[in-house]
């Protein structure tokens, strides 16, 4: 039996048919008794290796999606895989009432990578912006001035699935149902400095942007936007919050997308691609923005956990070795270009590319749940985002080889999507 589930895609609603994830071949034990959610398609995951996963039944797909650019450095990634056993087997968890040795070294790590100079560790980037949140209102209040909690946020955005978060990404399908909104954020249109200007009030304490807007379509914000944000914050005394959630950690081919802008935040969150697959965020402040959060202001169960921690130091052993992400803006622009040659080749179905780094959006003329159908059909994995894109999101480890090969898979989705078009056409004329 196949049953009708509400997918949400592209600001709307489109309906998928998706079978009970009791009836999955290969994955009887698939449990039903999970709150549904998600829209999830009938294919089941037993193991991953580099940029291959491989289902239940033996097939292998290439991963253009890395888990929602997470598995930045692909699957069981051999360092990875022994930073964790190598933890598993001494210490999991001790509580925030201790020191951590791991955790002290992931900060500092971070904080020499980057502007920031603390860090608070959390499970998540909606935590990470939660913290985000309470940090900036909070350091307008110990700056004298409590009234300042209002925070500018923009259209399109997506900063997690908390009230506060879903209340700064302000999107109605989001929103819907789920009580009053969270008072304090105030949204404006993508790109109008004149807009943020007029907007700031003597209640506003903060702006809230991902330099590329991840689930929103992969759009990249005009660095003069950024740099036009940063300006008036330091004219008005409101902090600049950057999301880096999805684009941060090498993803866009620097360590933060920010540095592409040449702007410098207050207050960073990072998680997705910081783990690798381990749930970790984290939130980076310089000591100032950070002032306000003393002993006893915030905190979490799980945040700093030590097999987290270890995780964390292990990705940053490789995305912060010489040349890394440096690799990760190459293999960007040749990512871009094989992109461009493939919507030259099929204007009907890809009419524009977009992206930096390893974080690609492809706008579509179809929906993009049939893109990424068309491409699963060929063993490749994208991801459907806002704006009508789909998402290409590799692992950073990805070859070129690996490149080509997803590109080959595209041409053929393409060619089928071109196929089924045709013979709508040929059959609405009859
Ligand atoms: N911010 C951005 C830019 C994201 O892309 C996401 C997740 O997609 C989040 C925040 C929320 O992160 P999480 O799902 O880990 O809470």
């Amino acid at each position: 039996m196949v049953f009708w589930r509400v997918a949400v895609q592209q600001g709307g609603f489109s309906f998928l048919s998706v079978p009970h994830p009791a009836e999955i071949k290969g994955a009887p034990n698939l449990s039903s008794a999970i709150v549904p959610t998600y829209a999830r398609v009938e294919i089941a995951f037993e193991k991953g290796e580099g940029c291959w996963l491989t289902t239940v039944d033996g097939d292998r797909y290439l991963d253009f999606g890395a888990g929602i650019a997470v598995a930045s450095l692909g699957h069981s990634h051999p360092h990875l895989v022994d930073a964790l056993m190598t933890q598993g087997g001494k210490l999991w968890h001790t509580s925030n009432l201790f020191q951590m040795p791991g955790g002290e070294a992931l900060a500092r790590r971070l904080t020499d990578a980057t502007f920031a100079d603390l860090v608070f560790f959390t499970n998540s980037g909606a935590e990470a912006n939660e913290a985000a949140i309470k940090m900036a209102r909070k350091w307008q209040s110990v700056e004298g001035h409590p009234e300042r909690y209002r925070i500018i946020t923009f259209e399109g955005a997506f900063h997690g699935r908390t009230l506060a978060t879903i209340a700064a990404g302000g999107q109605a399908k989001y929103l819907e149902g789920f009580g009053p909104k969270v008072d304090g954020f105030d949204q404006l249109p993508l790109g109008d400095l004149d807009a943020v200007k007029a907007a700031v009030t003597p209640q506003t304490g903060a702006i809230l942007i991902e330099p590329i807007q991840g689930e929103g379509g992969i759009r990249v914000v005009p660095p003069a936007f950024l740099r036009g944000l940063r300006e008036i914050c330091d004219e008005h005394g409101l902090l600049l919050i950057l999301d880096e959630i999805q684009t941060g950690v090498g993803r866009s081919g620097r360590f933060s997308a920010h540095e592409l802008a040449g702007v410098t935040p207050d207050i960073m969150t990072l998680a997705k691609g910081l783990g690798g697959g381990f749930p970790l965020g984290a939130c980076l402040a310089t000591a100032d923005a950070a002032k306000g959060l003393t002993t006893g202001t915030h905190g979490t169960t799980f945040g700093g956990n030590p097999l987290a921690m270890a995780i964390g130091n292990a990705v940053l052993d490789i995305v912060l070795a010489p040349g890394f992400v440096e690799r990760v803006a190459r293999l960007g622009l040749v990512l871009r270009q094989k992109l461009a040659e493939l919507r030259d080749h099929h204007p009907g179905i890809i009419e524009e590319i977009r992206g930096e780094g390893l974080i690609v959006g492809l706008k579509v003329k179809v929906t993009p749940a049939a893109f990424a159908a068309a491409a699963r059909a060929e063993k490749l994995l994208t991801i459907p985002a806002g704006d009508n894109v789909v998402r290409v999101l590799p692992p950073l480890i990805i070859s070129e080889e690996e490149l080509t090969e997803g590109m080959r898979r595209l041409d053929r989705a393409c060619e089928a999507l071109e196929g089924d078009i045709a013979a709508a056409q040929k059959g609405a004329a009859q």
